[in-house]
């Protein structure tokens, strides 16, 4: 059975909401890892998480508890994943990436910078003949179609598996990073890329994933052999249900897809949680493009980390409470 880190983090209520329904909030803190969430009809359903950050968090609180441990096992060569989940506005990309990527403000800065300085301190006192290499590549996810995001005449990456390095992202360009500066400024380079192809394709951020990917290579001097560890953080397009009624056309292809590869993470999750100790059952990553990459950073002896980003408001308690539910059903 494979152990998944499950955590629920609730922003602090937006201006809106807060005009909206003053300072009411729907959810309940019993303690660190329980609370109480109000539904729209003011029914309570208690839930419990490893750990639940509210409205008051700090991001170097979710960094320790979700990533740190995941970030120490890439430096030894276990693959590990962390995944940003929840509607669109809740809190994604500013648990992955703080209010901007290269955001100096030190208390505010988000997973992905702090994995960074990790990777890098990790390193850094480790073994010091051991040879160290990390490099980083990033796509994004739309249709189904994987995107190079230091490249984008690379529009169609194809998804290979070797029996030697596993899952392969087929001519993905990979960033050799040599420390924490060059590191921020490859990733905000992907992430401006990311813009432009939005425009391009006249697409929301909200509707894609973004996929990124330290390898860490380690070579040890000795014998010269080899060891990579592999650790992809996931910024997942928003889970919000489209109004059946109000879209069509590109709006409801986005949706069905974005739909069936959020179910497909889902179900790769629930068959790894439920699976009896020993024995190999069957695991859909066929389903989708977003578990086919993950295959091998998601179960086996790999960590994964699950961040269910939700609103405290009332005004957004049905989603929030489908984004809880998701988690819930992953542990
Ligand atoms: P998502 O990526 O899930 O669509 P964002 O991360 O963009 O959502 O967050 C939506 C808004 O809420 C942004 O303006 C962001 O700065 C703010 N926000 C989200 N989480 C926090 C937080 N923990 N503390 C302060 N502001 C936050
Ligand atoms: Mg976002």
């Amino acid at each position: 059975m494979s152990h998944i880190t499950v955590c629920a983090r609730f922003r602090p209520l937006s201006s809106k909401e807060r005009r909206d329904h003053g300072d009411s909030v729907s959810v309940q803190s019993l303690d660190s890892e329980t609370f109480i969430f109000k539904d729209e009809k003011e029914e309570d359903f208690t839930f419990s998480f490893d750990r639940v950050f509210y409205q008051g968090s700090e991001q170097v609180d979710v960094y320790e508890f979700l990533a740190l441990p995941i970030v120490r096992d890439a430096v030894n060569a276990i693959n590990g994943t962390i995944i940003t989940y929840g509607q669109t506005g809740a809190g994604k990309t500013y648990s992955m990436e703080g209010p901007s990527i290269l955001e100096c403000d030190q208390q505010k800065k988000g997973l992905l910078p702090r994995v960074v300085d990790g990777l890098f301190q990790c390193i850094k006192s480790s073994d010091e003949a051991t040879k160290y290499t990390i490099k980083l590549s990033m796509v994004e996810i739309y249709m189904e179609k994987v995107r190079d995001l230091f490249d984008l005449l690379k529009d169609n990456i194809q998804i290979k598996e070797s029996k030697v390095h596993g899952i392969l992202l087929s001519g993905v360009t990979e960033v050799s990073i040599l420390d924490s500066t060059e590191a921020l400024h490859s990733l905000s380079r992907g992430i401006a890329n990311r813009a432009v192809g939005e425009t391009q394709m006249n697409m929301a951020s909200s509707r894609s994933h973004c996929v990124y990917i330290f390898t860490v290579q380690q070579e040890f001097p000795k014998d010269k052999r080899i060891r990579t560890g592999k650790l992809i953080l996931v910024d997942l397009a928003g889970s919000e249900k489209v109004e059946k009624t109000g879209a069509e056309g590109k709006l409801l292809d986005e949706a069905k897809t974005i739909n069936k590869s959020l179910s497909a993470l889902g179900n790769v999750i629930n068959a790894l949680t439920c699976s009896p100790q020993g024995r190999a059952n069957h695991i859909p990553y066929r389903d989708s493009k977003l578990t086919r990459i993950l295959q091998d950073a998601l179960g086996g002896n790999s960590r994964t980390a699950l961040l269910c980003c939700c609103s405290p408001s009332p005004s957004n308690a049905s989603e929030s409470l489908s984004t809880l539910r998701f988690g819930a059903r992953a542990k």
